[in-house]
């Protein structure tokens, strides 16, 4: 048995645990187990600090889960979009392909907690059917491979599910969505990664939400990933009192990017049910967004964006730098709330105003929203009475 399979025996994963250990009382924690299982591996526990920090808060049950928050167990309607039990297809060349319901850690703000860790549900059983899906679907060429956590597989059972994956032909390239490298990074071997280099082109997608993931351990982990061709992207979800701070975030990705993890996405949390206490208002991560554009390198600037309820899919959400654009010029705010303008008839740029009270800012879209409606009424009226003077039809100066 590996070394990671050993870890995960001694992992946290019952009622009786949180009882003994934790001081939980019983039919609590025994209702927290039978509404998402609890699975905490022994290396993700070492990095708790104190109960109740950003490590805990991802892990550790939570009797708020038990309160009924209303929301839908299946938000994404993912299983509406599931032609047969392990693919999602939703986007037109790209499919999702759950192949394990298991998980080295039952993270308490989960998605896909309907399904994950019943193996009912998702399990190798239905790999088949979602090759032959593949198979028959000409048009994918994208394949997310996903779960549960894909390599909690054993190399040989993963290997099995890639080169099915390889020898269709249409299947350019695969991603694997893990959480590994962050919460048992011992599983990351070279002879897992040996066995993946056989069927490249293969992107790997981690999932790190906070600073403190990024030990040692995970920094090996992510090197033997990137030292064996995988480009390496990370997926946080921003979630409150775990990263709902735009220092953290900087933080995490700067450490991210050192070891070679480009931050891909931050995703608003999902309105999935018994996780109501995680999500955070969307200003919160419009105003991290705004905090790392310009505030430190683009690499560390990853997508923002809201999944939508009902499979409406990722949709990116950005702070407001356009203040105007008409079909003359656009008017935009950098990083430090300097206002800028582009001519597009003359090409060029140039500052308009250096300091600009950020009151002034927050009114600014409004104010030129309503002067554009006043110029196109205005040139409206031109148009069917000449008398009107074409200056008055200009707008004035951009903004005072
Ligand atoms: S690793 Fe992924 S699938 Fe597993 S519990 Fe965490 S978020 Fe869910």
């Amino acid at each position: 048995m590996e070394l990671w399979q050993q870890m995960l025996r001694q992992s946290i994963d019952s009622a009786d645990d949180l009882v003994r250990r934790f001081n939980f009382d019983k039919e609590t924690a025994e209702r927290l187990n039978s509404l998402f299982h609890i699975r905490i591996n022994p290396y993700y526990l070492s990095l708790i600090r104190y109960p109740g920090d950003p490590i805990w808060l991802q892990s550790m049950p939570n009797a708020v889960e038990l309160e009924d928050d209303g929301l839908p167990e299946d938000p994404l309607n993912e299983d509406g979009d599931s032609p047969v039990p392990s693919i999602t297809h939703r986007y037109p060349d790209r499919v999702l392909f759950l192949v394990t319901s298991q998980c080295s850690m039952y993270c308490r703000f989960c998605t896909r907690k309907r399904k994950v860790s019943d193996s009912t549900k998702i399990s190798m059983k239905f790999i088949q059917d979602g090759l032959d899906y593949i198979r028959a679907h000409t048009e994918v060429r994208d394949v997310i491979v996903s779960g549960g956590d894909p390599l909690m597989l054993t190399d040989i059972m993963l290997e099995k599910v890639l080169k099915g994956l390889r020898e269709i032909p249409h299947v350019e390239i695969i991603r694997v969505h893990t959480k590994m490298p962050a919460v048992l990074p011992q599983r990351i071997t070279p002879q897992l990664i040996e066995m993946m280099k056989k069927y490249h082109p293969i992107y790997v997608n981690v999932h790190f939400n906070h600073p403190w993931e990024c030990t040692p351990e995970a920094k090996h982990a992510c090197d033997l990933l990137a030292d064996g061709g995988f480009p390496l992207g990370n997926q946080m979800v921003l979630m409150k009192g775990v990263n709902d701070d735009p220092d953290v975030v900087k933080d995490l990705n700067r450490k991210l990017l050192v070891m070679r993890v480009r931050p891909y996405y931050i995703y608003q949390a999902d309105m999935v049910k018994s996780t109501n206490h995680f999500r955070t208002p969307i200003r919160v991560g419009l105003e991290i967004m705004d905090k790392l554009r310009g505030h430190t390198s683009g690499l560390a600037v990853p997508y923002f964006v809201i999944d939508a309820p009902g499979g409406g899919g990722k949709i990116p959400i950005l702070p407001q730098y356009v203040l105007y654009h008409d079909d003359e010029k656009i008017v935009l705010r950098n990083y430090k709330y300097e206002v800028f303008e582009y001519d597009e008839k003359k090409g060029e740029t140039g500052p308009i105003q250096t300091e600009v009270d950020a009151r002034f800012l927050r009114k600014a879209p409004v104010i030129m929203r309503e002067r554009k409606r006043r110029v196109s009424k205005r040139k409206a009226r031109a148009s069917v009475n000449p008398q009107v003077p074409l200056a008055e039809v200009e707008p004035d100066k951009p903004i005072q």
